[in-house]
């Protein structure tokens, strides 16, 4: 059937979207013109009208850091519609199917072992709150009421609602404005930075020392594992996880790894987590689980948490989403996922590293650069101001690349699919975004 509504120029469609939509983390209306994709394919997005003379950006930021197959991915795609032929969503209290079932079989066996349940969600804020429920409950229903706060460590960012925002970095932040009307949790230093960098004695230390004083109210300790993504894009000794491991073992505590940037691959293995060969008590995943096409996330937890919760005076988690277990999402995650095994990825990720390296090595010495690093498919280059995002953006367009780079950070996190020569494509722009920004 012909669609009845009379198209809408490129025009139309921007004057309409500055009018009536809002945008991440924007004024209504917004300051600076979003540009108006079309189509998207592989790594490409195809822009309805061209921007600094480009029609075709390669994207550097697989949608934040979602879709790792690149765009209109042949076996995503098949997978989407052969769901919608059966159904594209029923209600998951009472009922169940194949696609979430096998989800959940799957996630099971490519997390870190111990972790057995697991409860899906729709994005990956959900699922943190959905962590903090289980970890708070969990101590409750063991008779420990008292511990219901938590730890983590300065930097970090786990989602925008309002769990998560309590345990985002509470200074320069994007939440720093609600510091005042958020839960007041447990703060530690920013680990030191450097992935490769020997665990710092000294910040050990003074985790045994929060630890020692806190313990008793805390239920979990929540950071993200080896890349603190939105809070600054900084790396960490994996070694920080093992002692995290061992303080949460001795002190009572739950340890929380929210993995839903750094999960399926990104920083060179499945799970961040297996850098340090730990298992988290719950794990959050979300971003990549469905190769970036559909909104889903999950919350895995191990038997003691779940037994934890079901011996207790409300023996139920108390948490259902409308959209729960979503048969579309979780038939495209299962495939995105079997796509991803089914290569070698740890190849790929390795290879864009290295392009990465090669890249960005001028960036070091441009001016107004502090430091560039890499670690697997993420590239950062650190500037010693603020970026003036319509200046960085114009410069990455001009190269004919997308990026978006926040505060005085230049990143990207490429498609894994992304070629050698789109790697070294978004090198220059970053490059050039870094110099004029
Ligand atoms: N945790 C981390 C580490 C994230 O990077 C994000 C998203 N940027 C979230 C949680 C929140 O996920 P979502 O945007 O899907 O709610």
């Amino acid at each position: 059937m012909p669609d009845p509504r009379p198209p809408l120029t490129a025009e139309e469609l921007l004057s309409l979207d500055r009018q009536h939509v809002w945008h991440p983390y924007g004024p209504m209306p917004g300051r600076q013109e979003p540009l108006l994709v079309e189509s998207a394919s592989g790594v490409r997005l195809r822009l309805a009208a061209a921007a600094e003379g480009q029609h075709e950006l390669v994207d550097g930021m697989s949608s934040w850091w979602s879709a790792i197959h690149g765009y209109n991915h042949p076996v995503l795609n098949e997978a989407a519609r052969d769901q919608l032929e059966r159904m594209s969503h029923v209600m998951f209290g009472g009922l169940t199917h194949e696609p979430a079932v096998r989800l959940a079989q799957r996630l099971v066996e490519i997390t870190p072992t111990g972790l057995e349940h697991v409860f899906l969600s729709d994005s990956g804020s959900v699922a943190v709150e959905v962590a903090v429920k289980m970890s708070l409950q969990h101590w409750r229903s063991l008779g420990r009421p008292d511990k219901r706060r938590l730890l983590t460590w300065r930097g970090g960012y786990h989602g925008d609602t309002w769990q998560p925002m309590a345990v985002c970095d509470p200074q320069g932040g994007m939440h720093e404005l609600w510091s005042g009307a958020l839960p007041r949790q447990v703060f530690a230093d920013l680990p030191p930075a450097g992935f490769s960098a020997a665990p710092d004695p000294r910040y050990v230390a003074h985790l045994h020392e929060v630890f020692a004083r806190h313990a008793d109210e805390v239920a979990a300790v929540i950071v993200e594992p080896v890349v603190q993504g939105a809070g600054g894009m900084r790396f960490h000794s994996p070694g920080y996880l093992k002692v995290l491991r061992e303080l949460c073992d001795a002190h009572d505590v739950l340890l929380v790894l929210d993995e839903i940037a750094t999960g399926f691959g990104r920083t060179g293995e499945l799970f961040a987590a297996d850098h340090a060969g730990i298992t988290p008590d719950v794990l959050c995943i979300g971003k990549a689980m469905t190769g970036g096409y559909l909104s889903m996330a999950a919350t895995l937890c191990t038997s003691r948490v779940a037994d934890g919760i079901s011996r207790g005076e409300v023996p139920v988690l108390a948490h259902g989403p409308t959209f729960m277990g979503n048969p579309l999402a979780a038939s495209v995650a299962l495939a995105s996922i079997d796509l991803l095994l089914a290569q070698d990825w740890r190849a790929e990720v390795s290879r864009i590293e290295s392009a990465l390296h090669k890249s960005l090595a001028p960036a070091a010495a441009l001016p107004g650069v502090r430091e560039v690093r890499v670690l697997g498919a993420i590239g950062v280059v650190q500037l010693d101001h603020e970026v003036d995002l319509p200046a960085a953006t114009r410069a990455a367009v001009r190269e004919g690349v997308w990026l978006r780079p926040f505060r005085d950070l230049v990143y990207a996190m490429p498609p894994f699919v992304s070629s050698d020569e789109d790697v070294a494509r978004i090198g220059r722009a970053m490059c050039a975004a870094a110099l004029e920004g």
